[in-house]
This record gives structure tokens, C-alpha cells and sequence, in this order.
């Protein structure tokens, strides 16, 4: 079997999901299974929906959840004709309805917790899953819908949960496999699951690669394809840089990293599970399926150019502590690395002196509780608007030089930070946010503008 993760931008209207369609019917025999996301934008929408129910806001909130439940019988509609529709609609309509009965009890209570907003965020997925099985099935699909909450189990950290491998995996094999031995297509919602407790969670934005990983991993599938919009993984975001290159193979380390620092075409964790049990992953263009994508491998053929790829994240906060008075002392770093863990904030880049240390983290509503903690240790400044850009090759290893290379063409650019050397393959910086789209498409020429045919097309 493999598993099919289809991304949002990939079922944003009736026209993808036909396109979808197609795609999943040219790999029946295959015995695939479908791990669909919520068609575009309609989890943030869903987010912000919750965040106005929170500060007392049910008006807009309504509002916001009309135009979504709009959008849904327009899709479903168009995707199963009135006939099919007509039978279809009351599922969708009591879905709508327990939103805003739900978004009208959170506007009440006048609070979001982080279980609210998992209950609000799954809808996306939820009703996406739906209406997806529906149009296979009206296309001569034998799909299946599945609830993800019923297989993917997590611990009860919402909005960012982590799976429970072993239950999950129980779970998945008892209702996926005799689904797919008797033909079916199993299609169920990616980035949602639930607790032991059957409670609705999360399990990270842009999760639902991870999900596709875990249903993959837990069921030994034999590939994983994650279809998007884009050629694949490529040399950096062809959204920035258009003449970026598709890269046709990657290894699994190369590939973890640019997803860690920006490459948003692939979640950072889904590449584990997968790794763990040696299960290629394809990135593939739904808008072109002739196109061969990227495949993640174990390890990397040799490449002639020094870098794989570049990535960017942006909306990261630096923040500078700095104690004179641990000036020899030990324990300091120990200190501080306790107070991020107190606020559950993760870092990301690390540079020390004797008695400074500079981190980034994203930016969030929590540092400002962070710093406080902090200023009880040490000096401490954070200032937000940064990012990291990231060149990532396993022939950094190696080579010397690189460095020298990287930061002549960028002689006349403020830099903040420098990490080289952690994992051995990437080379990390970091500078203010604005200078993101100029620094990318400078590399990119300095480094990309001859490639290894091998490697790139
Ligand atoms: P999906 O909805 O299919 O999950 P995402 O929006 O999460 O898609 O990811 C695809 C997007 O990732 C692309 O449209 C592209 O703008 C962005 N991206 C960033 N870096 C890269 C890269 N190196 N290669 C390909 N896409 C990238
Ligand atoms: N719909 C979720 C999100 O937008 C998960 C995903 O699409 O991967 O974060
Ligand atoms: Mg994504």
C-alpha cells in the first residue's frame, strides 16, 4: 500500500479535487490511502474565527464561519451535482451548525484555550475529509471516510500534540488494513487526532505531512507521495526565486533540515517516522502529475554543487542574554535553557560568548513572560522581525572554503547570527526579515546558476 497526502492549495476548489480524483484512480492498484488537508486557508480562517469568539467578537466570528460554510456547499455542490448534493447537504449543514454553536459558547465564555481552538481548527480537515470521500466515491472511487481521531492517538498537548506511536499504530491497522483488503480507499483528514480520552487535538500547523508519515510508518506503506504545488523540492521557494531548480533526489537529513528552517513545502517531522523505517517519500505536483518530483532517499548521490537548497524562515525573535556576572560561573547555560523549557518555547539558534548567549525563537506570545523570567538571571534584549536563512548540502562536510564563499557575496549585508557546523550539512545565518528576498535570490544565483544534471532538472 502507499499513502496519498493530497495539501490544501491541492483541494482548494472543486477543480483540484477533480484533479485529485484522477490522481488517486491512476494508483488504485496500488491500494492507496488518501490523507487530505483543509482546502486552502481554511484552517487559519478557523483560527481567526476562534480568536474573535475568544475576545467576545460572535459577530464576526458568525460571520467569518458563514463565508466558510458558503465556500463548502459551493465545492460539494459543483463536485456531486444537485442529486447527490441534495442527499449530502445535511452533513455538512450539521457540521456548520455544531460550529457555531461551538464559536457562540467560546464568545460566551469570552476565552479560547487550546482545546477550544483544536476543536474549531479540526473542522477544516473534518469537513474537507468529507466532501473529498463523496467526490471519489461519485467518480467510481470505492472510498471510505475515515475519522482521524479514531486512529492518529496524541498526548493532550494542544494545538502542537505529540502521537502516541504505539496506540496509533493499533489503531490504524485494525481500520485501515481490512479496508484496504477488501478494495477500499480509505480517506481521512491529516493534522487532527484525539486523545486517549477521545478529546480533539492537533498536531502542529502545516501537520498534516506528519500525518501522512505516521499512517505510512504505522501501516509500513511502500512510498510516501506528498502531492502540493510545485514541482517538488526545490533549490529555494520558487515563489521567491522563480528560475529555482526541482531537485530530483534528496536524502532524508538534507531534506529534515530545509523543512526545520523554511522549506514550507514539507513539515519538519514527517520526515522521521518515514526515515525510522526507510519508506521513500516523493514530493509531487498535483497541477502536473507527469512531472517526477523529488524523491527523499536515505542517503544523497553525490552532487557536484555544494549546496542542495536554500531556505528562509522568517517571523523569528532574537533574543540576548547576557550575564557579566556569571563570568566563569558555571550553570549559566543551564539556567537559561531551563527558563525556555518552563515556557515550552523552542530555539532554534544558538550562539555563545563567555557570559552572552543570543537565541532565536519564533516569534510568539509567549516571550514576553520568557524575557521576564530571564531578567531574573541576566540582561536581557529580544527584538523580533528577523530570519534564518539556511544553505544546506551534505558536501559542506567536506569542503573547504564554503563559508568564505557565502558571506563574500553578501559583504555589504548586516548579519546577526552564525551557526555552522551543528549537523555538519547546513550553513545557518541570521538577519533582519526585509532582507530575506534579496539575500535568497543573490545565492541563489552565486550557487545555482549551473547545476549537476544528476541532481537538479
Ligand atoms: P500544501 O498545501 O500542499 O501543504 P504548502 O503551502 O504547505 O503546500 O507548501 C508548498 C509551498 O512551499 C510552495 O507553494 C512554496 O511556495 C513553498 N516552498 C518553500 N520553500 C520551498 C522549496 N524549497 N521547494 C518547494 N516549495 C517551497
Ligand atoms: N490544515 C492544516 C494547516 O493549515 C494542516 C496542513 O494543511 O498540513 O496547518
Ligand atoms: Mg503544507
Amino acid at each position: 500500500m502507499i499513502v496519498m497526502k493530497v495539501g490544501g492549495t491541492s483541494v482548494e476548489d472543486a477543480g483540484a479535487i477533480e484533479r485529485a480524483a484522477a490522481i488517486v484512480k491512476s494508483r488504485l492498484p496500488q491500494k492507496p490511502v488518501v490523507v487530505v488537508s483543509a482546502m486552502a486557508r481554511v484552517t487559519d480562517q478557523l483560527l481567526v474565527m476562534a480568536r474573535a469568539a475568544g475576545a467576545g467578537d460572535r459577530d464576526t466570528a458568525l460571520q467569518l464561519s458563514r463565508a466558510l460554510r458558503e465556500r463548502h456547499y459551493n465545492t460539494a455542490g459543483e463536485l456531486l451535482g444537485t442529486g447527490l448534493f441534495t442527499q449530502f447537504h445535511g452533513e455538512l449543514e450539521g457540521d456548520f451548525d455544531a460550529l457555531d454553536e461551538l464559536l457562540r459558547g467560546i464568545a460566551a465564555v469570552g476565552e479560547l484555550t487550546p482545546r477550544t481552538s483544536d476543536h474549531v481548527g479540526a473542522y477544516g480537515e473534518l469537513l474537507s475529509s468529507k466532501i473529498i470521500s463523496a467526490a471519489f466515491s461519485a467518480r467510481g472511487i470505492d472510498s471510505t471516510l475515515v475519522d482521524s481521531r479514531e486512529c492518529i492517538i496524541t498526548d493532550s498537548t494542544h494545538t502542537r500534540a505529540t502521537p502516541l506511536f504505539e496506540e496509533s499504530n493499533e489503531r490504524l491497522s485494525s481500520t485501515l488494513r481490512p479496508l484496504l483488503q477488501s478494495g477500499r480507499v480509505p480517506v481521512m483528514g491529516g493534522f487532527i487526532g484525539s486523545t486517549l480520552a477521545g478529546v480533539t487535538t492537533t498536531i502542529g500547523r502545516g501537520g498534516s505531512d506528519f500525518s501522512a508519515a505516521i499512517v505510512g510508518a504505522g501501516l509500513g506503506a511502500e512510498r510516501i507521495e506528498i502531492w502540493t504545488d510545485v514541482d517538488g523540492m526545490m533549490t529555494t521557494d520558487p515563489n521567491l526565486c522563480p528560475d529555482a531548480k526541482r531537485i530530483k533526489v534528496i536524502s532524508f537529513d538534507e531534506a529534515a533540515e530545509l523543512a526545520y528552517f523554511g522549506a514550507k513545502v514539507l513539515h519538519p517531522a514527517t520526515v522521521l517516522p518515514a526515515v525510522q523505517k526507510n519508506i521513500p517519500v516523493y514530493i509531487l505536483n498535483s497541477r502536473d502529475a507527469s512531472c517526477e518530483g523529488t524523491r527523499i532517499s536515505a542517503r544523497a548521490p553525490h552532487c557536484r554543487n555544494i549546496f542542495k537548497a536554500i531556505a528562509a524562515k522568517k517571523r523569528i525573535t532574537i533574543i540576548d542574554v547576557a550575564a557579566p556576572r556569571m563570568l566563569l560561573a558555571h550553570g549559566f547555560l543551564k539556567a537559561i535553557f531551563d527558563a525556555f523549557d518552563r515556557h515550552r518555547v523552542p530555539v532554534d539558534v544558538v550562539s555563545t560568548s563567555e557570559v552572552s548567549v543570543s537565541l532565536t525563537v519564533d516569534s510568539n506570545e509567549s516571550i514576553p513572560a520568557l524575557a521576564a523570567d530571564l531578567a531574573k538571571l541576566a540582561d536581557v534584549k529580544y527584538e523580533g522581525r528577523k530570519a534564518i536563512v539556511c544553505l544546506v548540502g551534505e558536501n559542506l562536510r567536506e569542503k573547504p572554503g564554503v563559508a568564505a564563499r557565502v558571506f563574500s557575496e553578501l559583504s555589504d549585508v548586516k548579519i546577526r547570527m552564525i551557526s555552522q557546523g551543528a549537523s555538519a550539512i547546513n550553513l545557518t545565518f541570521v538577519v533582519e526579515e526585509d532582507a530575506v528576498p534579496d539575500i535568497i535570490r543573490r545565492l541563489h544565483a552565486a550557487f545555482f546558476s549551473e547545476v549537476d544534471s544528476e541532481i537538479f532538472a
